[in-house]
């Protein structure tokens, strides 16, 4: 199908593009434009009809990608691939590269952005898994120009979707560095190759004195927003760094302790999902215990 008429504003600032967006004609019926990845599958489709794409792509203000030995900064023209293929990012985030990996296909991330796919929030996306594992902030900015910065747990409180209207502009997203004693793990299953996840998760643990000090564990794919399993990252504390009994039981844990139900769709059921959440956390967790064993990384921290 061919999306129904609309109009297209190319914005030159982020207030331009946030006042274009609220401007009384579209009836608050207005969408900004990114790299189209997912809006522009949704317009073809009429699953939406906006009166007009407020196109960011063009907004010097909108930076792209900043990196320093604290995090990286994406500001809302990063797309997924600058992250993915710099090695300084790597460095820093290695949670955030090894995730976009499984983000569709190199082609999409070529042109989808990471802030974009925070706003999109797609129950099987892999960047909002991270966002929350690492209290990621994302800054916003209203119509008269105010920003407002806000951290992942808030964005995806809700059990679907942000909380953040169509009138509200994402212009960045602060990913902290991994420190020099914290390994980290990424695990998804996915249909096929190019697909959302069907479960995935994110972790980071914090090695000290041969113990677990610190562990954060977010599961996304299990229902439509991630969410950190506080229940499992307090079971791990204390464990032993050098053995890995206690990761499958802190893996169940995990999944038991999600605070919605397990969703079902066309791929897969709940119980399915629940099964297969298991295992990710156990895979992405052991991986992650795995690395913080052999850590200090050179680096951060
Ligand atoms: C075939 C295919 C497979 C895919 N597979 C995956 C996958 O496996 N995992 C995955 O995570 N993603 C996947 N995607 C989606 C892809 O990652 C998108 O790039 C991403 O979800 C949205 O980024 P975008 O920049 O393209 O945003 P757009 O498509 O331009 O926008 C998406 C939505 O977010 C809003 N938006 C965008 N930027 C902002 C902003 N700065 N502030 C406020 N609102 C904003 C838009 O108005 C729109 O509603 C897939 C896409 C396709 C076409």
């Amino acid at each position: 199908m061919k999306p129904a008429p609309f109009h297209y504003y190319r914005a030159d600032s982020a207030l331009a593009a946030v006042q274009a967006a609220a401007a009384p004609d579209w009836n608050g019926n207005a969408r900004f434009l990114a790299g189209g990845q997912s809006l522009v599958p949704a317009l073809s489709f009429r699953d939406i009809r906006p009166a007009v794409l407020v196109d960011i792509m063009h907004c010097p203000d909108l930076g792209r990608l900043d990196l320093a030995d604290h995090g990286l900064v994406a500001g809302a023209r990063c797309v997924q691939s600058e992250i993915e293929c710099s090695v300084a990012s790597r460095a820093v985030c290695p949670l955030l590269v090894d995730a976009l990996r499984w983000v569709a296909l190199p082609q999409i991330r070529n042109c989808g952005t990471v802030v974009g796919s925070l706003a999109q929030a797609n129950p099987g996306a892999e960047i909002p898994v991270v966002a929350m594992a690492l209290n990621a902030t994302i800054e916003i900015m209203d119509v008269e120009g105010r920003r407002e910065t806000i951290d992942a747990g808030k964005l995806f409180a809700n059990q679907s979707g942000t909380f953040v209207g169509p009138a509200k502009l994402l212009t960045s997203a602060y990913f902290r560095a991994l420190r020099h004693n914290e390994g980290w793990g990424f695990a998804e299953i996915q249909l096929r190759p190019g697909h959302y996840a069907l479960v995935c998760a994110a972790t980071a643990v914090v090695v000290s004195e041969g113990r677990v000090a610190e562990t954060s564990i977010s599961v996304g794919g299990l229902n439509s927003n991630p969410y950190r399993a506080a229940s499992a990252e307090a079971f791990t504390l204390g464990r032993d760094i050098l053995t890995d009994t206690w990761i499958t039981e802190a893996a169940r844990i995990a999944v038991d302790g999600s605070p919605w139900a397990a969703r079902a769709d066309q791929h897969a059921s709940a119980e399915y999902r629940q099964a297969m959440a298991i295992i990710v956390v156990r895979d992405a967790l052991r991986s992650a215990a795995r690395r913080a064993q052999f850590a200090p990384r050179k680096g951060h921290g």
